[in-house]
């Protein structure tokens, strides 16, 4: 039986080519998008759910938007969200309209958080955060799930379309607050839709798929009346821990990078990142490290190093036995430290213009 990875983290990927195969993904390949951005270019995203709509979408300059979410669960994020906003943007550069819907909802019925408490959290730092990390807020439409009556008129009309077994089956398990959350995603990932049917396209973990799915599923049923377009899906791999763990998680605060989140311990914490280093300096002059098992030449690849040409360099002298980790630390930790400078600064700045954002607004 293929194993269930689901939005709530209760499995972690272990191998994306079985999950790719299990759940039926296209393999992302460099030339599906046009001048792909690096994490594309890496091989960071590496499948999605029915990615020709937007490709000729971007190729006959039609409409098609991008959506994202922002669980304003706690007061922080972590550099993995980093990935989810590189690609929004990439798609906001291709002419997609971009939404980001803020799911003070499903923070209400999944972590027990108040929505006035959601709202604030948003407002002073998830959403400046994500223009700080590259966001475009002048093509961005904002919104609050418990504001958006079209979204909660989507989640209760299609609640009918979908059985108890069927969501077992899509999710693993079907406990009310899931139940809630999960529909509401599915008036969220259409709701972009009821102005205009168009191509939309989801970029976020590959442990989001379910709501993809269940989505299309549902997109599928209801299209005599409501004739959406399926949303498409497209999944990077998780930012792993630095101690060599599947995914950096705020569980394990030793082994992940918060945003924000001081400099000095940031970088103590790149400084005791596994490495694919040996065991003396010798032994890597001689024999070379090994980047493809090393959390730091992670970092520098999914978020760090911007250009591929300083990446091959790094990658090569690592393996020649010309770079060793401490030096190659150092090189992450210089760069974390410009990206925190202009992620803080950025945020204030966003901080200021949080009132003139296009959010939806209901009589
Ligand atoms: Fe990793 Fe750099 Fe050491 Fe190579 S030299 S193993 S990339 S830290």
């Amino acid at each position: 039986m293929a194993k269930i990875i689901d939005p709530w983290g209760s499995e972690l990927v272990e191998d994306y080519e079985k999950i790719v195969k299990d759940f039926g993904l296209e393999t992302f390949g460099a030339k599906t998008f046009p001048k792909p951005n690096k994490i594309m270019r890496r091989g960071v995203v590496f499948s999605g759910r029915d990615l020709e709509p937007i490709s000729k979408a971007i190729k006959n300059k039609k409409r098609f938007y991008v959506l994202s979410g922002i669980m304003p669960s706690g007061e922080k994020i972590h550099l993995g969200n980093k990935m989810v906003v590189e690609n929004i943007r990439y798609f906001q550069e291709r002419g997609g309209d971009a939404f980001i819907l803020i799911a003070d909802l499903e923070s209400a019925c999944t972590r027990g958080v108040t929505l006035e408490e959601a709202q604030r959290r948003a407002l002073n730092f998830h959403i400046p955060a994500y223009i700080a990390l590259g966001l475009d807020p002048k093509k961005t439409t904002f919104y609050f799930q418990s504001e958006n009556k079209d979204v909660i008129h989507l989640a209760y009309e299609f609640a009918r379309k979908i059985t108890l077994n069927e969501f077992k089956a899509v999710y693993g398990s079907a406990d009310p607050s899931r139940i809630m959350a999960a529909m509401t995603q599915v008036g969220d990932i259409l709701y972009p839709q009821m102005e205009e049917r168009m191509p939309g396209i989801i970029p976020v973990g590959v442990d989001q798929d379910p709501h993809i799915r269940l989505t299309r599923d549902v997109a599928r049923r209801t299209k005599e009346k409501y004739k959406f377009f399926l949303p498409s899906g497209l999944y990077h791999k998780y930012t792993p821990s630095l101690d060599g763990g599947l995914k950096m998680s705020k569980s394990k605060p030793e082994s992940c990078i918060e945003l924000p989140e001081p400099i000095e311990k940031v970088k103590k914490k790149i400084k005791r990142a596994k490495t694919g280093g040996r065991d003396t300096v010798d032994e890597q002059k001689e024999k070379g490290g090994r980047p493809e098992e090393c959390m730091n030449f992670e970092l520098q690849k999914q978020h760090l190093v911007e250009e591929d040409k300083e990446l091959q360099e790094i990658y090569e002298n690592c393996k020649a036995g010309k770079l060793l980790c401490g030096e190659c630390k150092n090189i992450s930790c210089k760069k974390m430290d410009d990206f925190m400078k202009n992620f803080n600064d950025g945020v204030e700045k966003a901080k200021k213009h949080i009132t003139k954002l296009n959010f939806v607004k209901f009589q």
